[in-house]
């Protein structure tokens, strides 16, 4: 009988660790793929080189955490048939796509988890592509994973509570936190109340976080609105309305960002069946409590099927792994798998009351400037987008791409899409739900034109 091909596992961080582990323990050899250089995902990213600081300085109050999963992992050894710097570009035929060091390998599977995380979510505001200017997960990556700061006077803006952790982790550093500018109001943050019953660690972590800050002669403004980057040849300050006054500061370095956005395009390529999401106002891909997705074989993971944490993420891949291990009909813990899920909806319902406490604020979408750059990649400003809406009777996302080309370039609408949507319903006072999604297309990130040499391994080598 012929042996029957691995589970692929697509993303070590969280979610994927802990469903190769689950899969390693049953047996099986999982191939797990990650882009990185290293295991850890977003929150527990590795250094590129060591940079003199510990975990406790690089993770803070979660330096436990990633020791324990960056240890798991390297546990594994040669138990898992683990790839980094690999990325899936493609998944056709029930055959992945990967690409590593400039060679295509066509990697055969039988069960695929998607653990593939998120990224940050923005709306184009004026000089938002000025240097100087990164998403707040850009300005927690140029620290945790290269050890340096996007400035010396850093003004952190948007909404989220990644506003405010990675603007303490600058002040930590050492850095001068000049602002942080909150686009939710005060009333807003009375979520936090149901937040904490359910996790008042987490709550507490928080509003230490804040009360450092103040402390440490950072201003913190809730409800801010229309803001604005200014700079000639990179930003030198910030702009902002609240309390119905303008306000302005000088600084040298703006991190920005509104919220995340689930990674869901590999999930699209699978076939997967996707509807709205309210709540992460996004379309994300249908998922079982067990991480089943709507294709047989396919199960979906962590912060890549719906925006949740870190914590969430652990237990969604290993209780996907189990639901792997139950359909290939292999001994299986139900007993674990019903206390994950039970575990999943306690931290959905804290994840409800966060979201309410830090909302995306889909009303800035209607001020966009027209001269913003909408799509940076194809260079379409957000008036080119109206004029086009407006001319052709747009009210659907892929004939906007189709006749403006917004989500066509390098990024494939990772970084514009979310923003044309809001804008697209803004526009044609439809409802955000009602104007569809980009269709995926495969390559799902950037990949080099020139690559020549293909390996086929859907014959699986168990050597490998
Ligand atoms: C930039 C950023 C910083 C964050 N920092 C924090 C933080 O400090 N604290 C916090 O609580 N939460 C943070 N979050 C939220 C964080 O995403 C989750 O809490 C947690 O990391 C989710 O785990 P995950 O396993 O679902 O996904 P991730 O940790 O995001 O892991 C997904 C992995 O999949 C890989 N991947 C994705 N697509 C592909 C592909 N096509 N091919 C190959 N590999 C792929 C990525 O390289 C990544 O390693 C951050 C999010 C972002 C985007």
């Amino acid at each position: 009988m012929a042996e029957r091909a691995p589970p692929l596992i697509v993303g070590a961080g969280p979610a994927g660790i802990r469903a190769a582990a689950t899969l390693a323990a049953a047996g099986l050899r999982p191939v797990v793929v990650d882009e990185g250089h290293a295991c850890g995902g977003q929150i527990y990213r590795q250094p590129l080189a060591q940079d003199g600081r510990d975990d406790r300085a690089r993770y803070g109050s979660e330096a436990g955490k990633a020791a324990l999963l960056h240890r798991d992992f390297a546990a594994l050894g040669p138990d898992v048939d683990y790839r980094p710097n690999t990325l899936l570009w493609n998944l056709r035929d029930g055959t992945a796509d990967v690409l590593r060091d400039g060679v295509n390998h066509r990697v055969g599977y039988d069960g695929l988890i998607l653990a593939t995380g998120a990224t940050d979510r923005v709306l184009p505001i004026p000089g938002w592509t000025l240097p100087g200017v990164f998403t707040l997960g850009g300005a927690q990556i140029a620290l945790k994973a290269q050890g340096c700061a996007i400035g010396r006077r850093v003004v952190f803006a948007g909404s989220g509570p990644l506003l405010y952790l990675v603007a303490w982790q600058y002040m930590k550093a050492g850095v001068e936190v000049a602002a942080v500018l909150d686009a939710a109001p005060l009333s807003a943050k009375l979520n936090l109340l149901r937040a904490l019953p359910l996790a008042p660690d987490i709550v507490l972590r928080g509003l230490r976080m804040v009360a450092a800050l103040g402390l440490a002669g950072t201003r913190v403004q809730l409800g801010v609105s229309s803001l604005r980057i200014e700079g000639k040849d990179k930003v030198s300050r910030i702009v902002y309305q609240s309390g119905g006054r303008e306000h302005r500061i000088a600084c040298d370095g703006v991190a920005y960002g509104l919220n995340l956005r689930s990674e869901t395009q590999a999930a699209d390529l699978a076939g997967c069946a996707f509807r709205f999401d309210p709540r992460d106002r996004a379309h994300l891909p249908l998922r079982e409590a067990s991480g089943r997705s709507s294709v047989a074989g396919v199960y979906l993971a962590g912060d890549g099927a719906r925006i949740a944490g870190a914590d969430a993420a652990e237990a969604a891949g290993e209780r996907a792994a189990l639901a792997l291990l139950e359909d290939r009909g292999l001994p299986h813990d139900a007993a674990r798998a019903a206390a994950l899920e039970l575990r999943l909806a306690k931290i959905d319902r804290l994840r409800g009351a966060l979201e309410a406490a830090f909302p995306f604020p889909a009303h800035w979408a209607a001020e966009i400037a027209d001269d913003a750059l909408l799509c940076r990649c194809e260079e379409i400003s957000a008036g080119e987008a109206r004029r086009a809406i407006g001319d052709y009777v747009l009210t659907e996302m892929n004939r906007l791409k189709a006749i403006t080309r917004i989500g066509m370039g390098r990024c494939q609408g990772r970084m514009c899409a979310a923003a044309a949507a809001e804008l697209l319903a803004v526009q044609t006072q439809r409802d955000i739900g009602a104007v569809g999604r980009l269709r995926a297309q495969a390559p799902i990130k950037p990949i080099p034109l020139d690559v020549s040499l293909s390996v086929d391994e859907r014959q699986h080598d168990p050597a490998h």
